[in-house]
């Protein structure tokens, strides 16, 4: 069993099964989801019996190595798992609050073709509970709250679709660490079903489309997801997404030197998403990595970019470099990591 990723009332009927009364449900809940114990030796008003038994229960995350900017404050925490997996994670602290991005998945399976974390394919799901603690295990070591949380980092989360629910509900729970659901981004490559399916789940967090071009042909050159599902398929699961929940989508654009980063892209971009208004852009220079030849597109050409969906009245935003002088584009500290060690 994995006693962090339950929710209030199934820790309720768990616990009242093995005999114990109902208020030690409400104390181990509180000591998980509220205190942020790393250890069940830690829950101090619980009977010695009941912490030992939790031991073998217990799933999360231990800090493995971190990279600190000394520039913005920027984090990136690398992570180990119980079966000594690694992912990452990155804490980000901003002037409205810190910020927090977090791994989805060990590995991912989608083969986005400038992405680090895909090359290796997918190793396994995360649970709730190590999801959760990411969250949990930053906010204790920097010893500040968070605030954001944003589910960007290594995977597709939609590809580990209940999990992630669980995740979201615990981490939203008001006996929790109680997250506003608007403060939470959950990014995905563009799986429709899954699109329609999170638009019911009553919770109206942000979602955010992996776009990264404006046409089926291009797409289909940078993420092999777009074999399986037109743009259009995609982009109407996301209209359906902001009708049923209000929020405004954001499409995430990663500017690659001479691949999609031209005017002409702009243009047609701005086309295509006039119709999904209201949107909002958010442009990132591409991160290169090493195995790819991939190059960041220059300030010149993400200015003019911008520019161009702002005159169509498109909202922007440009991805501001966090922790620049510790660098790893998305998924290579970890790659780095394996490669050295394991
Ligand atoms: N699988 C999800 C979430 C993880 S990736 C998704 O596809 O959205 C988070 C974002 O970072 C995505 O927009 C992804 O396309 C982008 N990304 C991945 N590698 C990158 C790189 N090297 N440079 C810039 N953006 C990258």
């Amino acid at each position: 069993m994995d006693i962090r990723s339950l929710t209030y009332e199934e820790l309720e009927r768990d616990m009242t099964e093995q005999g114990y009364p109902r208020f030690r449900a409400e104390q181990t809940y509180t000591w998980i989801h509220q205190k942020l114990v790393r250890q069940p030796s830690d829950m101090k008003n619980l009977p010695k019996e009941l912490r030992e038994r939790m031991k073998e229960d217990w799933i999360g995350v231990t800090e493995e190595t971190r990279l600190c900017s000394g520039k913005d404050g920027t984090n990136k925490f690398l992570f180990r798992l119980w079966d000594d997996h690694v992912i990452e994670s990155v804490w980000m602290p901003y002037r409205h609050g810190n910020s927090v991005c977090i791994s989805s998945q060990v590995g991912c399976r989608m083969g986005c073709r400038f992405c680090a974390s895909t090359i290796d394919g997918l190793v396994r799901n995360l649970t709730a509970s190590e999801l959760l603690d990411q969250v949990y295990a930053m906010q204790t070591i920097m010893g500040e709250r968070v605030s954001n949380v944003v589910v960007m980092g290594s995977g597709e989360p939609f590809d580990n679709y209940d999990n992630l629910i669980r995740f979201l509900r615990l981490l939203t729970d008001e006996r929790g660490l109680h997250i506003s659901q608007r403060n939470i981004t959950v990014s995905t490559c563009g799986l429709p079903d899954q699109i329609r399916r999170f638009a019911q789940e009553d919770m109206a967090v942000t979602l955010a489309l992996s776009l990264h071009a404006a046409d089926d042909e291009e797409r289909r050159k940078l993420m092999p997801i777009a074999n399986r599902y037109t743009l259009d398929t995609v982009l109407h699961a996301c209209r359906y997404y902001f009708e049923q929940t209000g929020r405004r989508v954001t499409y995430e654009y990663s500017l690659i030197r001479g691949v999609n980063d031209t005017a002409n892209h702009a243009d047609r971009l701005a086309k295509r998403l006039r119709q999904y208004r209201p949107c909002h852009v958010n442009l990132i220079p591409v991160n290169p990595i090493k195995e790819r030849n991939f190059q960041r597109a220059t300030d010149k050409s993400v200015q003019n970019f911008k520019y161009i969906l702002e005159n169509n009245q498109i909202n922007v935003t440009i991805r501001r470099g966090m922790g620049s002088d510790i660098d790893a584009a998305c998924g290579q500290l970890r790659r780095n990591y394996i490669q050295k060690y394991q």
